[in-house]
């Protein structure tokens, strides 16, 4: 089927979503906006949707080709996916491998020390709230996912920090820690939203710059740079 793409259903931070004429299938327009703090600081970068866009669709790809059911179909144009249409969980899967952001403001834990085993944490969706933290219970009273799903995501996501963790390793990179959200798709634990260099953190092995959009959130500069190296680094085309 031809695919075109109709009305505007919503729009994130830093993404719009349409409709198109298949009711199973969305488009993901990627903007140049960088947002942090809830929302509350936002700027635009040049180029910054289309490196997402492509190194999005470069990562999904390693994911399905280790058999991660992902919501990613094909790259439409620079700023454009299209994807499956899930039903989303208002859930945050974070894991960590070394302590940094809200782990050590919220524990006291030393910045930098490794984390072996790794953390896992969910996070609720809901910026009016600053996405509090939460646990398997609160899923299950409030019927946030079903449990055996959410089983599913913890599977899913501690298989995707191996081969993750390892695919940056070679290019040099520590994969510090990451967010992922997962969504139903015809009865099937699917993984959506996106994996960019917004929602994860990565630094340097020897000098531990870091190369994610932490540069944005402290205010140190060279966003898109340090974008278009982790993506030189890995080989992934922009
Ligand atoms: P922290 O809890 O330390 O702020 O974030 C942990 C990891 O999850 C980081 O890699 C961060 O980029 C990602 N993360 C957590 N919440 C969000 C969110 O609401 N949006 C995005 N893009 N990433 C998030």
């Amino acid at each position: 089927m031809l695919i075109e793409k109709q009305t505007e259903l919503y729009s994130g931070k830093a993404k719009t979503v349409y409709m198109t004429n298949d009711p199973t299938r969305l488009i993901l327009y990627f903007r140049d906006d960088t947002s942090a703090f809830d929302g509350r600081k936002i700027e635009q970068f040049t180029r910054k949707g289309e490196i997402n866009n492509k190194f999005n669709a470069f990562i999904m790809e390693k994911l399905a080709a280790i058999g991660i059911p992902t919501h990613l179909e094909r790259l439409l144009s620079a700023q454009e996916s299209l994807v499956k249409r899930l039903k989303m969980f208002p859930i945050e899967c974070v894991v960590r491998n070394i302590a940094t952001g809200s782990l050590c403001r919220r524990l006291g834990v030393q910045e930098g020390m490794d984390l072996n085993p790794p953390v896992f944490e969910f996070f609720l969706k809901n910026d009016a709230l600053h996405d509090p933290m939460i646990n398997e219970y609160h899923i299950r009273t409030f019927h946030w996912a079903p449990i055996d799903q959410v089983e599913q995501m913890k599977e899913y996501t501690f298989r995707i920090n191996d081969v993750l963790k390892q695919l940056f390793l070679e290019a040099n990179l520590l994969l510090v820690d990451y967010k992922l959200e997962f969504g139903d798709f015809q009865g099937q634990l699917v993984l959506g939203d996106e994996f960019t260099l917004d929602g994860c953190r990565l630094w340097d092995v020897e000098t531990r710059k870091k190369l994610d959009k932490d540069r944005f959130r402290q205010g140190l500069g060279g966003l898109i740079e340090a974008y278009e190296e982790v993506a030189q680094r890995l080989g992934a085309s922009l």
